[in-house]
């Protein structure tokens, strides 16, 4: 009975797909080849088997200083990095296209200051430039902290706000799961696909696939400029307020989309 109803559902939609039908078979449409490669997960927390570690508690190794690529001088301690704000920005030694980033912050229990002088950093996608020039998904304490919206944590700043706010209390860890497909340009330097951002906090939905209309700016509309691979870079906010900690950051490199 039930497979008569679903047949005469067919023969509502026409005569065209279920002949269709009639002349395929399953196995028709079964892909088996080429296989997507074995990826050993994490055991508890940590990286999976694919991925390049940038900073696994040990030291800053795999970072600069992104003014002039000496070595990265925040602070290591116990296991986990903290932003020395006069240092300026660090980034990473790599460059890189398409990426699958984790990492996990923390806004100092006893933040002080308000609005974007609260726990201010921010991690940039593709780093064009020694400053803060690049995409920036904002780090920021957004718990109980107002400010507009495009700007508060999980925003791509000045861009997109995020979809919901999944922020926990200053004091505790935090998670960005972030996938990355760099803007293309041809070769006279002309935009031919722009970036696109998938990011989750803590776990939850807060960019979706959102489609960037240029580079992170301050004051002014996103613009693109045209670039390659590029570093993974962290924010030294110039806010007073105490500065914020990094640990368990790992990226796996995408292959371009299809
Ligand atoms: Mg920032």
């Amino acid at each position: 009975m039930m497979i008569r109803v679903f047949m005469s559902a067919l023969g509502l939609v026409g005569v065209a797909s279920s002949s269709a039908f009639a002349q395929s078979r399953p196995e028709d449409t079964e892909v088996w080849a080429p296989k997507p490669a074995f990826v050993a997960p994490a055991a508890a927390s940590g990286p999976p088997s694919d991925a390049i570690v940038l900073f696994d508690g040990q030291g800053l190794d795999q970072w600069v200083s992104s003014a002039d690529k000496s070595p990265a001088a925040w602070t290591v301690a116990d296991g986990v990095i903290t932003v020395d704000k006069s240092k300026g920005n660090i980034e990473t030694k790599r460059a890189f296209q398409d990426y699958q980033l984790h990492l996990e912050w923390r806004i100092p229990a006893d933040i002080d200051g308000s609005g974007q002088g609260r726990g201010n950093s921010g991690v940039f996608l593709a780093s064009t430039g020694p400053r803060d020039a690049g995409y920036e998904v904002q780090i920021l304490d957004s718990f109980e902290n107002q400010t507009y919206v495009n700007g508060q944590a999980a925003s791509v700043y000045k861009q997109h706000p995020p979809l919901a706010n999944a922020s926990r209390k200053p004091g505790e860890w935090q998670a960005y799961d972030i996938v990355w497909r760099a803007p293309r340009f041809t070769a006279a330097g002309i935009l031919a696909s722009p970036a696109t951002v998938t990011v989750l906090h803590n776990g939850v939905l807060v960019q979706d696939n959102a489609v960037l209309a240029g580079e992170t700016v301050y004051i002014g509309r996103p613009a693109y400029r045209p670039h390659g691979a590029a570093p993974i870079k962290l924010q030294a906010h110039g806010d007073p307020s105490k500065p914020i900690s990094f640990r368990n950051i790992w990226v796996r490199e995408l292959p371009p989309r299809p």
